[in-house]
């Protein structure tokens, strides 16, 4: 089960007054707890609140330049050069903050069984439920080379995926006082479509990578572990989210060497991934243009399923991201719904609380063309304004508030 801590909203009926109670007394009802306000993020509490100092360290030019560091190595498509490259490149970020990295090893093959083909949806219905409204954009993933205009990233782009043996990297934040259980934050840092997978999904590696950064700071620690996964296949149908499942759900808790206070896989007590983190420009338009700038009521979208079998968990989870967005994120608020869907909190979502964390609502809303950079060519770099990245930045925030509360961090004076 997850150990959700109490909300700081501490919110207790107090209305059990008996009726002889309330006839015997003038005060007959009696008042509820008054809420106590949540400090802006700019207010003395904050600046003195240690997680506020962290998420304070959350930089928008540093994300911006590892996902444009990410982009050196075009879209990353799984099973090419250019994907391993880029899966050696992260571990040597993660390195260099201070972590024993690892690897997860698995066998893709483009008929993998493990891959979901996904239930039909009526019309008018959004994959992972919930329905499409307004105007419908047309989605896809392009294929075609030449819709890439920039000749260097046309070419850097041309190797075709091969078949085997696949690599994604992780490393993890041990707890001091639990180590035996952990949180887990996820971003894909493999794409497709020609571009250079800024957005679909360099913009949410980059928020794992940044997060990690902030936490392996020797004065930072946390009671409970806390572990960072750059999926790979997930654009092939969840592949290497569901290789991780498939390999380790049955580790968890377990110490290995027995006596040696350690846990090769704590358990699990909650999955947050993040998946398309910028672009959040409203719904097209009804001749198909979209507005060229983010929309001021720009919002990070937090999701659970409410098919999984962990749907109360997760749903305690999601609104517990959003009181954290509330205090800790500078711009753009949370916004919570229920047809989390399509990306690698997915395969988790039946062993524990699964969230994720998007620039829209990915059934009814990416789904329906919201994105129109989503697996194109355009997805790079230049395509992207800070207002986009600061999105990203605030979801960052948001993950960063919330994790670190759970998972009981502190900061050594
Ligand atoms: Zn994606």
């Amino acid at each position: 089960m997850i150990s959700l801590r109490p909300l700081s909203l501490g919110l207790k009926p107090r209305y059990v007054v008996s009726i002889l109670g309330c006839l015997a007394s003038i005060l007959c009802v009696r008042a509820a707890e008054p809420v106590p306000a949540l400090p802006s993020t700019r207010s003395p509490e904050v600046a003195a609140d240690p997680i506020g100092v962290m998420v304070a360290q959350l930089d928008l030019e540093k994300y911006k330049a590892t996902i444009k560091a990410l982009t050196q190595f075009g879209d990353r498509r799984q099973g090419t050069d250019r994907n391993r490259a880029a899966t050696d490149w992260i571990e040597a970020q993660l390195k260099s903050y201070g972590y024993a990295t690892e690897r997860l090893a698995y066998d893709f093959f483009p008929a993998d069984p493990r891959r979901p083909s996904g239930p039909a949806v009526a019309a008018g219905m959004a994959q992972g439920g919930g329905r499409i409204r307004g105007q419908i954009a047309p989605t896809g993933v392009n294929v075609d080379p030449l819709k890439q205009p920039d000749a260097k990233l046309r070419a850097l782009n041309e190797q075709p995926a091969g078949i085997g043996r696949r690599e994604e990297v992780y490393c993890t934040k041990v707890g001091t006082t639990h180590p035996e259980e952990m949180y887990i934050i996820g971003a894909h840092m493999d794409g497709h479509g020609w571009g250079e997978a800024a957005n679909d999904d360099g913009s949410g590696t980059a928020i794992v990578m940044e997060i990690a950064r902030i936490l392996a700071a020797p004065d930072v620690k946390t009671e409970r572990s806390i572990r960072f996964v750059l999926w790979n296949n997930e654009e092939t149908g969840l592949n290497g989210a569901y290789a991780y499942v498939a390999q380790r759900a049955a580790l968890q808790g377990k110490e290995d060497p027995v006596g040696s206070g350690q846990y090769p896989e704590p358990k699990w007590l909650g999955m947050i991934q993040h998946d398309m983190m910028l672009f959040d420009h409203g719904a097209p338009r009804a001749d198909g243009t979209m507005n060229p700038e983010q929309r001021p009521e720009a919002d990070v979208n937090i999701e659970f399923q409410s098919s999984a079998k962990f749907a109360g968990d997760a749903q305690k989870l999601a609104w517990f991201f959003a009181t954290s967005n509330e205090k800790y994120a500078t711009d753009y608020p949370a916004a919570v719904g229920q047809h989390m869907t399509n990306t690698d909190s997915t395969p988790f979502m039946d062993h524990v609380a699964a969230i994720s964390l998007r620039e829209n609502e990915r059934g009814a809303q990416i789904g329906a063309g919201w994105d129109p950079h989503w697996h194109q060519p355009t997805d790079v770099y230049s395509t992207f304004s800070d207002k986009d990245f600061r999105l990203g930045l605030n979801a960052a925030q948001t993950t960063l508030g919330a994790v670190a509360t759970l998972a009981g961090a502190t900061l050594k004076k």
